[in-house]
Order: structure tokens, then sequence, then C-alpha cells
């Protein structure tokens, strides 16, 4: 995983250094952002597939019910497949969303931690500098990671 340094983000190449912590935070926010979408995404894929089932279970209903096909046992053994495979999407969509849930509370700790970090000065730049804005402005275009 190729992580965001300190000295990448310009200003003084020290306190990439002197400050380890912002760089193991920096590496832990990376991580868990990945977590957070990968949870997000399996989610989703999970919904889908929720609706195709739910979708297709209600078609194969109201096949049997209307008069006009004569659809028989075999697509009712068909109907309640897909009523139990729906059931077993519901719980894996219901497994996903408390993962979405645990990896973002995850995710929003590292990284209002590092916010705090940020808005307390953490570099070792004497003068008034931008090494904050900077570090934010890197880590939203690189990560898609906002930090303001
Ligand atoms: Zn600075």
């Amino acid at each position: 995983m190729a992580v965001l340094s300190l000295s990448d983000v310009g200003c003084s190449q020290s306190y990439g250094k002197s400050s380890p912590r912002i760089n193991a935070v920096l590496l832990e926010i990376v991580r868990r952002h990945r977590v957070f979408l990968h949870c997000r995404k399996s989610e989703f894929l999970w919904r889908v597939l929720l609706v195709a089932g739910v979708l297709i279970s209600v078609g194969l209903l109201v096949l049997n019910l209307s008069s006009l096909a004569q659809l028989g046992k075999s697509s009712m053994q068909l109907l309640l497949a897909f009523v139990v495979c729906d059931s077993l999407i519901y719980r894996k969509l219901y497994l996903a969303q408390r993962a979405v849930q645990k990896a973002a509370v995850n995710y929003g700790v590292v990284r209002h931690h590092l916010i705090g970090m940020l808005d307390i000065k953490f570099c070792d730049c004497r003068a008034t500098c931008t090494c904050s804005q900077e570090l934010r402005r890197t880590v939203l275009e690189r990560y898609g990671i906002s930090l303001y």
C-alpha cells in the first residue's frame, strides 16, 4: 500500500521524522478508509442481489397466481427456492450493513483524531506555515479522504 509520506506535502522534511505518530495515523486512516469502502461495496452488491431475488420471486408468484400460465408444481418449488435464497441474502445484507456501520465508526474515530492533530500545529516550522492545509489537500487528492 503506497502511503502518503509527510515529506510529500512540502514544508520541512524534518517533521516527518519528528512526528512518526502522524505518519502512523495517516497509514491507519488510509487503511480504515479502504476497509470502509470495501464494506460499502459489499453491502451494495448484497442489496442488488436482494432486489433481483425479490423481483424474480414476485414475478414467479404473479405467474403462479395468474390464470394465464399453468406453471404447476415445479414453478412453486422454484418460487420456494427463491424465497429461501432471498431470506439468506437478506441475512447477508444485514451482516454487511452491520459491517459498514462498524467500519464507519472505526474510520470516523481515526479521521476525527487526525483532524484534531492537524488543528494543533504538528510540524517543526518556526514561522507560520501551510503544512496542515497542504496535508489536507494532498490526502483529499490522493485518497479522496476529506480532513476538513
Ligand atoms: Zn509547517
